[in-house]
């Protein structure tokens, strides 16, 4: 990208990553450099970080409604997604079949591809024109085989909201694993573990205002999982490796600051989401809205721009300093469009042209109406040089 004049960026990529909150900085900051200690040391020093990991992990099972001795530390989402799904696979070898959907997060979806690979039945479920799922589908190919069925709690691209609490009823009334991809549900959207049948859940510290590097993976108490890495005796066994300490404090302070203000905070950012979502669509020649309009996060909206390249919309953007996002960052880069728009059907002319703005906590009005006041004359613009334009 180009050096150009320096430009406040206006971050509306928060699906992609998130800015770290200043207060899980300031309670990170001593655990560089003071309190450096090994929390599976015997002596105090260690002990004083043990005792704040304890704290990290008792903050985490408050968001989620869960216990303590459920939550397991991890490296990352994608890290706690494999996790779930080999770790299944191996705690039930006899069973070979796999159910997903055709647009989990690549965390997912890769994994299960290389198991079909491997010789494991793999179902995708579809979805339809708005990116929702139809359940009868799920109960047809639930059976014995079933080892495990893996749905996202809502779409990263889309930020489309699945049935979740259902679907768990219903794979757990005919006795699979289940587990959810939870990313860029938690924090954003109530998610009570306490009141529910889902047995395997993954988040990351990166979408919420934690720091880069940790996830957390949630087993429900007596559900059997096979650890995935093995060496020494942190977490209890379940994940080896010295714990990112710094990462899991960070991560449970920005689950309390989720908590405090769940419903002021995505209160706002739903106004400032619609705010942005109805004038793009009023105000942009050809634009088209991705995702069923209601069951979607607060802080999420896909937009087609039929006949235009998202790329380019991206790169007129970057001007005014806009960060946002085309398809999902892991499949930019490839001229394929989103794995997602294809699996909803989206035509070819209006999957090439989406943009995903996704905002949080720190977007302002002022932001949204920058890019409200400078979209449309960049869409007009960019389809006088489409040829694909209907002249
Ligand atoms: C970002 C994301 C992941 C991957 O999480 P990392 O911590 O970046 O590995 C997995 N699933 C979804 C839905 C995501 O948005």
């Amino acid at each position: 990208m180009e050096p150009s004049k320096p430009v406040k960026p206006i971050y509306l990529d928060n699906n992609a990553t998130t800015r770290v909150a200043d207060e899980v900085f300031e309670e990170i900051r001593p655990y560089f450099c003071e309190l450096y200690g090994n929390p599976s040391s015997m002596h105090l020093f260690g002990g004083q970080v043990g005792a704040k990991v304890k704290q990290a992990r008792e903050r985490v099972a408050a968001l989620l409604g869960c216990r303590p001795g459920e939550v397991i530390f991890t490296g990352c989402g994608t890290e706690s997604d494999n996790t779930a799904i080999q770790g299944t696979l191996a705690a039930y070898p006899n069973r070979r079949k796999i159910i997903t959907t055709r647009v989990e997060h690549p965390a997912v979806l890769a994994v299960c591809r290389e198991l079909e690979n491997r010789g494991y039945t793999v179902v995708e479920l579809a979805v339809d024109r708005e990116g929702q799922l139809d359940l009868a589908e799920l109960d047809a190919e639930l059976d014995e085989e079933t080892a495990l069925v893996t749905i996202m709690y809502a779409n990263n691209e889309t930020g489309v909201i699945f049935p979740i609490e259902e679907i768990a009823r219903r794979v757990s009334e005919r006795g699979s694993v289940f587990h959810t991809d939870a990313v860029q549900a938690v924090g954003k959207i109530p998610i009570n573990l306490a009141e529910s049948e889902i047995d395997l859940l993954s988040l990351s510290g990166h979408k919420l205002h934690a720091p880069k590097g940790v996830g957390v993976l949630y087993v429900r108490k007596g559900t059997r999982l096979t650890p995935f890495m093995l060496g020494g005796h942190q977490e209890h066994g379940r994940r080896a490796g010295t714990e990112n300490v710094p990462g899991i404090i960070g991560l449970g302070k920005a689950c309390d600051l989720a908590q405090a203000a769940f419903d002021v905070e995505n209160k706002q950012v739903k106004a400032l989401r619609d705010r942005l979502e109805t004038n793009l669509m009023i105000h942009c020649q050809g634009a088209m809205l991705n995702g069923v309009k209601d069951k979607r996060l607060p802080n999420t909206t896909n937009i087609s721009f039929e006949f235009v390249e998202g790329e380019a919309i991206l790169l007129m953007l970057n001007q005014f300093g806009v960060c946002a996002s085309s398809g999902s960052a892991c499949t930019s880069g490839s001229l394929e469009p989103s794995h997602v728009l294809r699996a909803m059907g989206v035509p070819f002319t209006a999957a090439h042209g989406s943009i995903r703005f996704s905002l949080s906590r720190y977007t302002t009005q002022e932001e949204v109406d920058l890019v409200v006041e400078k979209l449309p004359a960049i869409i007009n613009r960019l389809r006088v040089l489409s040829p694909f334009v209907p002249k």
